[in-house]
């Protein structure tokens, strides 16, 4: 579904993506790992077209996306703040992209139910964002991701706020919301404990190159370099 091409983006006179080459098959979850800095935010904002690249190409389902505005890409992105408005209610910070993309009101509203009821928020409409929990945030930030049925959803650090034992229910509940909608997933974590409970393949990237792409039985067992070793915690 995904492939990038020898992506490179400078910024600020740095090389902050590297030739990358990447490519998620549908119906599949690919985790990024890496260090601060390494690049992975960037990644994600190149394939959603909020970044150019400098080099290479971004294909979605074989088509070259340089010339797709963001809104076309059928992407939906969820930011590692998660930016929110905090004095909205529930629904529409929910329905923001659908009323963007010029859907009816009431289909809109229906959507937004469906939506809620799928992460775990039934009847949360009327709710303000500002007095919700952080894992009740996270929910609804997911939800609107997921609000235009894009074909590739990007989450960049989706649990990043959470307790440890938050997260661990989550991921398990993201996981069987991705198999169920058959969602095609890249998303982006810090933790390696999520990223080997939800990803199908994990790359590992440094410096704005990727070290290791494989299962995370093959990149947990066989680490690529020192550096993978090294960053999944095998300290010799
Ligand atoms: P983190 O885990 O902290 O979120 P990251 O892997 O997501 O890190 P990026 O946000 O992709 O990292 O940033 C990669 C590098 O690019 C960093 O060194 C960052 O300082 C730099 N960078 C990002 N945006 C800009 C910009 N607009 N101008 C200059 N440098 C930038
Ligand atoms: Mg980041």
């Amino acid at each position: 579904l995904l492939q990038l091409d020898s992506v490179t983006v400078r910024l600020g006179g740095r090389t902050v993506l590297d030739t990358v080459d990447l490519a998620v098959a549908e119906h599949r979850t690919v985790c990024v790992l890496g260090p601060s800095g390494s690049g992975k935010s960037t990644l994600l904002r190149v394939v959603a077209g909020l970044q150019r690249a400098d080099a290479g190409r971004v294909l979605l389902a074989g088509r070259d996306q340089s010339a797709v505005p963001v809104h076309r890409r059928g992407v939906g992105l969820m930011f590692q703040d998660h930016q929110l408005f905090p004095q909205r209610d529930v629904a529409q910070n929910v329905a923001f992209g659908l009323r963007m993309r010029g859907a009816r009101r009431a289909e809109s509203e229906r959507r937004v139910a469906e939506l809620l009821e799928l992460v775990g928020l039934p009847g949360a409409q009327r709710r303000s964002v500002g007095r919700l929990s952080g894992g009740e945030q996270q929910r609804v930030a997911l939800a609107r991701a997921l609000a235009p049925n894009p074909r590739l959803l990007m989450l960049d650090e989706p649990l990043g706020q959470l307790d440890r034992s938050l997260r661990e229910r989550l991921v398990v509940e993201l996981r069987t919301l991705f198999g169920q909608l058959g969602t095609t997933v890249l998303a982006v974590t810090h933790d390696q404990g999520e990223a080997f409970a939800l990803a199908d393949r994990v790359v590992v990237m440094r410096e704005g190159c990727i070290a290791q792409e494989g299962t995370p039985l093959e990149v947990w067992q066989r680490p690529a370099s020192e550096f993978v070793a090294r960053f999944l915690g095998f300290d010799n």
